[in-house]
């Protein structure tokens, strides 16, 4: 048995309010004459968050458009845009949610790495280490701010940069940040972490390292979204700290089937990640019982909607598509159903699975 030494992220501040020590933070890490970019969530384009971005010398606001998940070209233009105008910079500070947050590792990455980020889409491909990176989410939920990982879609698929060199260098947690995205959003996000609970715990690549963190981070999801009355401070803290432990357990284990099937949703119909997961989710009965089932719980209480009958009148080709997407997430499949999972999800399998969402 070969164990893996996995790389994590270099500081954490945790605590509200705790964005205003940026300055201070940021400060030692940085280099003559070169500026830190701030990449961060149009959302926050005219909002007060960004009069509070600690702007030294030579640094930038550069708004991220999340309109669509983040893509190999989009980090190759942007890396570009920022050796053309600096040469180099000092770092690069992503806030917002999973996109931006993804958005800000690539670049750091491709600061210091030849060719197109597309050349690096899958594991260890990565070759040098990038400039220094701060991740500062303002959703919580998908882990983004823990993981080995930057999420991308590409030419030919929708694969992270998995590396060593991926993980931030700082990341600061401020509930504050979180507070008053759209409940449907803040679901869809939530949930991400609620199915990396789900898929880890139930996953044959399970350890009590994973266990521990997935179990706490499950636990906290169950409470904001099922047992609180309603919406509060504590909730924003919580979820935050659930998305955290969520990913801290999947760096060690996996996901599984609903993230294996989102990804082809995403691939061929630019579903996004949390919405997607609960789309698949929803169907899934036959593989997570009880997860499904509280799952279902959630959604009634919460009153989110969950889109129904995204694919019908798809070609086969377009099925296939999917299927192919999916399939080629190996490690996942074999995570949620073992070293035979090509026996028990077959091409035809999947087919009927996609053709129920
Ligand atoms: P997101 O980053 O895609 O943002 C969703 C929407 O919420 C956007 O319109 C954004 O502008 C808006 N938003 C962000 N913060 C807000 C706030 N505080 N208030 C109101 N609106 C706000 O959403 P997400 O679910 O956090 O991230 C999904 C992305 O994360 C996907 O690209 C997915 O591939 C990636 N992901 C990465 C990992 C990883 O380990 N790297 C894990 C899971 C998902
Ligand atoms: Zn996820």
């Amino acid at each position: 048995m070969k164990f893996r030494n996995f790389k994590m992220i270099g500081y954490v501040i945790y605590g509200r309010g705790s964005f205003d020590q940026l300055d201070e933070i940021l400060s030692p890490n940085r280099k003559d004459g070169l500026p830190m970019i701030f990449l961060v969530d149009h959302f926050f384009k005219n909002k007060d968050l960004v009069n509070r971005i600690p702007l030294r010398g030579k640094d930038k606001v550069v708004y991220a458009d999340v309109s669509h998940e983040p893509k190999t070209g989009d980090v190759d233009s942007l890396s570009a845009q920022f050796k053309n105008e600096f040469g180099s910079i000092s770092g690069i500070v992503g806030i917002g949610g999973g996109s931006t947050m993804d958005l800000a590792k690539a670049i750091s990455l491709m600061m210091n790495n030849p060719g197109s980020s597309a050349d690096y889409q899958g594991w260890d491909l990565v070759k040098n280490p990038g400039v220094y990176k701060v991740g500062i989410p303002t959703l919580s939920g998908t882990g983004a701010e823990v993981s080995r990982t930057c999420v991308l879609t590409g030419p030919t698929r929708k694969l992270g940069m998995n590396s060593d060199f991926t993980p931030f260098d700082q990341i600061v947690l401020d509930p504050v940040l979180t507070r008053n995205p759209p409940a449907n959003q803040r679901f869809y996000t939530g949930m991400d972490c609620y199915i990396h609970c789900i898929e880890s715990l139930q996953g044959t690549y399970l350890n009590e390292f994973s266990k521990s963190y997935g179990e706490k981070a499950l636990e906290l999801c169950i409470e904001v979204f099922l047992k609180k009355e309603k919406w509060d401070e504590e909730c924003d803290d919580k979820l935050m700290m659930a998305s955290y432990a969520g990913g801290m357990s999947i760096a060690y284990s996996q996901v599984g089937v609903a993230h294996a099937v989102s990804y082809g949703l995403a691939y061929l119909l630019g579903t996004r990640h949390g919405i997607g997961n609960c789309i698949v989710m929803n169907q899934l009965g036959e593989y997570y019982p009880q997860g499904v089932s509280t799952f279902r719980k959630m959604v009634e209480k919460n009153k989110i909607d969950i889109p129904k009958g995204i694919c019908k009148g798809l070609s086969d080709e377009q099925f296939n598509t999917m299927i192919n997407v999916s399939l080629g997430m190996k490690p996942l499949w074999e995570n949620a159903l073992g070293k035979d999972w090509e026996k028990i999800m077959t091409r035809e399998k999947l087919r009927s699975l996609y053709e129920k969402l």
